[in-house]
């Protein structure tokens, strides 16, 4: 195998997946099988009723060769929270763990350079075969992981022009934290209209004003030595970046401040020098170059600092950093 990156993102994968099925009021050991299909019963509870969620992290090749894992046990215990609110059956953790380092593991050879990764997708389905099932829970489930060597989701110095949507919401506000299909599926209306009406690469979600996130990462507003977020609702993704983000800025020496804030006040800042950032696994941390705001085109100055955040966080991935927070789990 070698280690190229595809050119299309999350297009090539591991030609095998673990499979964690939930059967019988339990969780069966790990079966392992091709990654080309997946067979289910055309009535599965999730091709009708949504039951999906979802999880994405990466693995890195550090510069001494060791391939790490970053924060693997923070997307178990948010997926173990997504299953929680869609009322599917909750992943072991312990059993998930083993599953992506196993994984990990047989995928070592297609684990590419800095800075690419090995890009991780697992996702639990509903599979209860019943359409008659709408307001009833999937009492049995699939959780496998995809594996798909990754590069930039964003190349570096490319531009990022963000519509600011006041009018619409990305998702129902009481299921902004699950990380689930239906919640993309539900922005894409507005993501769409963005990119054709202004050439935006992404929406920040704002409603009434209030500034949430874009339809896939996290935001933050950087004004002098000030990072500002929204604190932890159920509005919108708790994002593992967002968090190794504002540890690490804090490390860095700034403040941070995970309060509310206004589009009022986001233009005010940017006018006057702020920076801004997107934060997600794929994308790692993207710095905007523009705002759209009621259709004027409003330009960020600097992106500066927004970089330097970034080279941080990715010298603890890559190992060029010490891992202080202790976030890496060496696999092999
Ligand atoms: C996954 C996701 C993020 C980013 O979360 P990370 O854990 O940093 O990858 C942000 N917003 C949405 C809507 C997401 O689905």
């Amino acid at each position: 195998m070698s280690r190229t990156v595809p050119a299309v993102f999350g297009s090539v994968f591991h030609q095998e997946m673990p499979v964690l099925a939930y059967e019988n009021g339990a969780w069966q050991p790990v079966r392992w099988q091709s990654a080309q299909d997946l067979t289910l019963s055309p009535g599965a509870h999730a091709l009708h009723y949504g039951s999906e969620c979802f999880e994405g992290l990466k693995a890195f090749r550090q510069q001494n060769g060791h391939i790490v894992l970053f924060r693997p046990q923070a997307n178990i215990e948010r997926m173990r929270q997504s299953a929680r609110l869609l009322h599917l059956p909750v992943p072991e953790s312990e059993a998930y763990l083993n599953a992506l380092v196993e994984l990990v593991k047989r995928a070592a050879d297609e684990v590419p350079d800095a800075p690419a990764a090995l890009y991780l997708r697992p996702t639990l389905i509903g599979t209860d075969p019943v359409i008659g099932k709408a307001g009833t829970p999937s009492e049995t489930a699939l959780l496998y992981i995809l594996a798909s060597p990754v590069g930039d989701y964003f190349k570096v110095g490319s531009p990022m022009k963000l519509l600011v949507e006041t009018e619409h919401m990305r998702c129902a506000p009481h299921m902004g934290r699950v990380k689930c299909g239906g919640n993309y599926a539900s922005a894409l209306p507005w993501v769409l209209k963005a990119k054709e009406e202004h050439g935006a690469n992404q929406v920040l979600f704002c409603p009434n004003g209030d500034v949430q996130e874009t339809g896939a990462s996290n935001f933050a507003l950087i004004n002098g030595n000030e990072i500002i977020t929204k604190p932890l609702t159920d509005e919108f993704l708790h994002g593992v970046t967002r968090d190794s983000v504002l540890t690490v800025a804090k490390d860095l020496g700034y403040t941070v401040s995970e309060r509310n804030f206004t589009v009022d006040e986001l233009k005010a800042a940017v006018e006057n020098g702020a920076e801004a950032i997107l934060t997600g696994t794929a994308a790692v941390i993207s710095p905007v170059t523009s705002f759209v705001i009621k259709g004027r085109e409003i330009p960020v100055q600097s992106q500066e600092r927004g970089y330097a955040i970034r080279k941080a966080v990715t010298d603890i991935q890559y190992g060029a950093a010490e891992d202080k927070h202790g976030w890496l789990v060496d696999v092999c």
